[in-house]
C-alpha cells in the first residue's frame, strides 16, 4: 500500500471541508431535487426551520420504519441506530448522532462491511453520515441524507476497529484523487474498486456518488461484467468518501426514488467530464434573471407525514 499515509489528527473533518459541502449542499440539486410526495395543507402554515427541529431530536420515533419524502426533502420513522462498533466496521464522528438509517440501511452497511474485510490491508470499513434520528435537514452539511437510505463510506482503510470516541472525531479518511478529480492519486488501490463493485452490486442501492477520475479507473479496470457500472455516478467532491444510495423499500408509497441512472456504463460520460476538468469550456453567459434567493427549508416544505415524526414520541 505504498505512499498510503495517515494522516492522523487533522482538523480538516470529512463533510466538512469545502469540497464535500459542494459535493453534498449546493452541487446535490440535479440529482435530487424533486417535489415531496405529499404535501398537504396540514403543515402549510408551519413556518419553523425544518433543520432547526430535526437537527436536535436525538432519538428515533417509536413508529413504523419508513421514509417519507425524497432524498434531500423529507424524513424518516422508526429509524435503526448503526452500533458505534461491529465486527466489521466503525462508526464515525459519534458527536454528529447520524449513524441511523431505516432498517434496509444498517443491513446494507454491515453485509458491505463484512465485504470489506475481506479485502487484503481492510479489517472493515469507517462509516461516515448516515442520517439524523428521525432524518430531515441537518444543521450543517448535506442536502439528502434525509430519509434514512444514505450513507458515505471512508475511502480509508481501516486498520484497527478500536478507535474511542476522541480518535473517531480527529482522525481523517484521505483523498483519492488528483487533478481535481480527473484522476485517481496512489492511495487508490484495486480493493477500492473491489469496494466499489460489490457496493454497487447489491440489489438494494439506486446510486452511488464518486468523483469522476475514480468512475474512468473503474471502467478502464472492469474487464467483465460491466452492469454495476450504471450505478457508480461521477458528482463533484466524494473523494474522501464515497456516498451510497438505496432504492426506497418495496411497498412504502410514501417514498420517492429518483429516476433510475440512464441506461449503459456511463463511461463515456465520465470521460467527458473529466475532459471538462483538464479544459474547462468557457463558462455559459451570465443568467439575466437572478434566482430568488430562498430561506432554510421550513416544515411546511416537508411531506405532512414529518409533522408526525418529529412530534412523536
Ligand atoms: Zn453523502
Amino acid at each position: 500500500m505504498a505512499n498510503l499515509v495517515r494522516t492522523g489528527i487533522v482538523i480538516a473533518a470529512l463533510c466538512f471541508t469545502a469540497s464535500c459541502r459542494n459535493s453534498d449542499v449546493s452541487r446535490a440539486a440535479p440529482e435530487d431535487t424533486r417535489p415531496a410526495a405529499t404535501i398537504s395543507t396540514q403543515n402549510a402554515n408551519d413556518t419553523r426551520v425544518a433543520k432547526e427541529v430535526f437537527g436536535h431530536i436525538p432519538v428515533a420515533s417509536n413508529q413504523r420504519s419508513e421514509s417519507f419524502g425524497g432524498y434531500a426533502r423529507g424524513c424518516q420513522a422508526g429509524a435503526e441506530q448503526l452500533a458505534e462498533t461491529g465486527p466489521t466496521w466503525q462508526a464515525m464522528r459519534l458527536s454528529r448522532n447520524r449513524n441511523w438509517g431505516q432498517p434496509t440501511l444498517v443491513d446494507y452497511v454491515q453485509d458491505l462491511s463484512r465485504f470489506a474485510a475481506t479485502l487484503p490491508d481492510w479489517e472493515g470499513l469507517y462509516v461516515g453520515d448516515m442520517s439524523q434520528p428521525r432524518g430531515g435537514p441537518m444543521l450543517s452539511g448535506h442536502a439528502s441524507h434525509q430519509i434514512g437510505l444514505d450513507v458515505d463510506i471512508w475511502m480509508l482503510q481501516p486498520d484497527r476497529l478500536d478507535l474511542s470516541r476522541t480518535e473517531r472525531e480527529n482522525l481523517s479518511s484521505i483523498s483519492m484523487r488528483r487533478e481535481r478529480g480527473a484522476y485517481t492519486n496512489s492511495s487508490w488501490t484495486e480493493q477500492h474498486m473491489q469496494l466499489l463493485r460489490a457496493a454497487a452490486s447489491d440489489d438494494r442501492v439506486a446510486r452511488i456518488f464518486v468523483f469522476p477520475g475514480a468512475k474512468v479507473a473503474m471502467c478502464n479496470w472492469e474487464t467483465g461484467d460491466r452492469s454495476w457500472l450504471n450505478k457508480i455516478r461521477p458528482w463533484w467532491g466524494h473523494h474522501y468518501h464515497f456516498h451510497v444510495r438505496l432504492s426506497c423499500p418495496a411497498g412504502q408509497s410514501d417514498c420517492e426514488n429518483q429516476a433510475p441512472p440512464p441506461a449503459g456504463d456511463g463511461c463515456a460520460d465520465a470521460q467527458t467530464w473529466v475532459n471538462n476538468i483538464l479544459n474547462p469550456p468557457p463558462p455559459p453567459p451570465a443568467s439575466s434573471t437572478p434566482s430568488t434567493p430562498r430561506g432554510p427549508a421550513t416544515m411546511a416544505r416537508l411531506p405532512s407525514q414529518c409533522l408526525t415524526v418529529a412530534a412523536s414520541q
